[in-house]
């Protein structure tokens, strides 16, 4: 049995690092002895029992990581739950063909813009319909029949329309603002 009985961030101010901070783990052996794993990476070292931070260092520690989120609206360590992405659901209208290859996307709509070719058409939407997006390629439908489309109540020639769940990256800007304001909070209830 081992387990972590303290975990501390830490800045490396190595300035080959892009990540700045690190969390320190320190852990406890059934046998009554310590190591640490500077960097949480599963590299430890033996540490004495006088070596283990108190309580003190800890929250000191954590403080500082948290002034560091409430200035900068940077959370490298991930210890905040704000979310980076938000789903969004699109209404988009396509046109099928029915071809001897099975059914075709001929023509793509939404929000007054029209796509002629898979290519065209956002990697998610293109994932959603199965079609490649490689250029030059025919938006064929891979892995249906034209009677599956038609069984799935779709028709073809005409505009059908889909709604389709898309997974949007949210502005950096809403997200920092977000980490601010979360780590603000850590620090007034520390
Ligand atoms: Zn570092």
């Amino acid at each position: 049995m081992s387990e972590i009985i303290d975990s501390m961030p830490w800045n490396c101010g190595d300035d080959d690092c892009e990540q700045k901070w690190h969390l320190r783990n320190f852990w406890a052996y059934e046998d009554g002895t310590f190591s640490v794993d500077e960097y949480a990476d599963g590299d430890h070292h033996d540490i004495e029992f006088s070596e283990l931070p108190d309580g003190d260092d800890v929250a000191a520690s954590w403080r500082e990581y948290h002034q560091h989120v409430a200035e900068t609206g940077q959370d490298p360590l991930g210890q905040f739950s704000v979310k980076a992405t938000r789903s969004e659901r699109q209404r988009w209208e396509v046109k099928f063909a029915r071809t001897i290859a099975g059914p075709m996307v001929v023509e793509m709509r939404r929000a007054g813009r029209r796509y002629q070719h898979g290519w065209e058409v956002p990697g998610q939407v293109a994932d959603y319909l199965n079609i490649s997006k490689e250029i030059g390629k025919r938006a064929r439908v891979q892995g249906v029949t034209n009677d599956d489309l038609e069984d799935l109540g779709f028709r073809f020639y005409v505009w059908q329309v889909l709604h389709i769940d898309v997974l949007q990256v949210r502005p950096s800007y809403i997200v920092e603002r977000e980490l601010k304001s979360a780590a603000r909070k850590a620090l007034r209830t520390a």
